[in-house]
C-alpha cells in the first residue's frame, strides 16, 4: 500500500495523547504543536484520551481540537465560531459499589494485597473505578517503584478481567487496574464519533503507544482502524511523515 494512495483517502487522524503526541501528563510541546498544525490543514484531528476532558484540554494549552476522554464516557467539541471547547457529551453509570468492593476483597486475598493505605477502591462520578492495589493513600515512591514495567499487573490481569466481566480493565497508573463500564472503551467511542460524522473505519488512522495488553489503546489496536503504533512521543513527524505533505 502506497503511502500517496494511504494519505489521500484518510480523512482523519485520530490520537492517543499521553505518550503519543505528549510526555505523559506534560503539556503538548512547540515540536509537536508543529506537526498538528500541519496535519491540521489536510485532516480532520482528534484526541482519544484515558483521562478526563479538562486534563487533556489543559495539557493541550486550548489547542482547538475535539477531544474524547475518560475512556470514551466524555466527549468535548471545539466550536469554531465561539473559539471555545463545549462538553457534548458526558456519560455516568451508576455503579454496584458492594458488588465491586466484594470483589476487590477477593482480588486482596488471592494474590496478598491485605495491607493497603487509605482506601481499597477509588470510584468516580462517571462509574469508571480504580482498584490500587497499595491503596489510595500510599507513598507515592512506593508506588512508583511497585511495578515499572508492568510486570506484576500484567501476571494478574487475566484474573482481574475474569473478575470484572462487566468491565473493561486496564493496568492503569503506576500500581492500580482501571475499570470502565462496558460498553465504554476508546474503540467504542471512536467508531460511535466516526459513524455521527459519516467517516467509515477506512478513512481514519490511529496513533498510540498504549497497545499491549492491559493498555488503553488495545481495544484499538486489536480493531479494524488503521493503527501507527508510536513508542516515543518525540518521534510523532517521523511515524506520520507519510502525512506531513
Ligand atoms: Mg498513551
Amino acid at each position: 500500500m502506497g503511502g500517496e494512495k494511504v494519505g489521500k483517502r484518510i480523512q482523519m487522524i485520530a490520537f492517543d495523547m499521553d505518550g503519543t503526541i505528549t510526555q505523559h501528563k506534560c503539556p503538548l510541546g512547540e515540536e509537536n504543536k508543529k506537526v498538528l498544525d500541519r496535519l491540521a490543514k489536510l485532516y480532520r484531528l482528534l484526541i482519544v484520551g484515558a483521562g478526563s476532558g479538562s486534563r487533556i484540554f489543559r495539557q493541550m494549552g486550548g489547542y482547538p481540537i475535539d477531544i474524547l476522554a475518560n475512556y470514551g464516557m466524555q466527549e468535548w467539541e471545539y466550536c469554531q465560531e465561539r473559539g471555545e471547547m463545549e462538553v457534548v457529551r458526558n456519560i455516568s453509570v451508576r455503579c454496584d459499589r458492594e458488588s465491586v468492593d466484594r470483589r476487590m476483597d477477593q482480588l486482596r486475598r488471592q494474590f496478598g494485597y491485605m495491607n493497603y493505605a487509605g482506601e481499597s477502591v477509588e470510584y468516580h462520578p462517571s462509574g469508571c473505578v480504580t482498584l490500587p492495589l497499595l491503596g489510595t493513600e500510599a507513598d507515592s515512591r512506593e508506588k512508583l517503584s511497585f511495578d515499572p514495567d508492568r510486570s506484576r499487573r500484567r501476571a494478574i490481569y487475566p484474573y482481574v478481567k475474569e473478575l470484572f466481566l462487566d468491565y473493561t480493565v486496564y493496568v492503569g497508573g503506576s500500581s492500580s487496574f482501571d475499570l470502565a463500564p462496558r460498553p465504554y472503551s476508546k474503540y467504542y467511542a471512536l467508531d460511535r464519533y466516526c459513524e455521527e460524522r459519516g467517516l467509515s473505519h477506512d478513512q481514519v488512522v490511529y496513533v498510540g503507544d498504549d497497545y499491549g495488553p492491559g493498555g488503553n489503546d488495545e481495544s484499538i489496536y486489536r480493531s479494524d482502524f488503521t493503527f501507527y503504533t508510536i513508542d516515543d512521543y518525540r518521534q510523532l513527524g517521523t511515524v506520520l511523515n507519510e502525512f506531513l505533505r
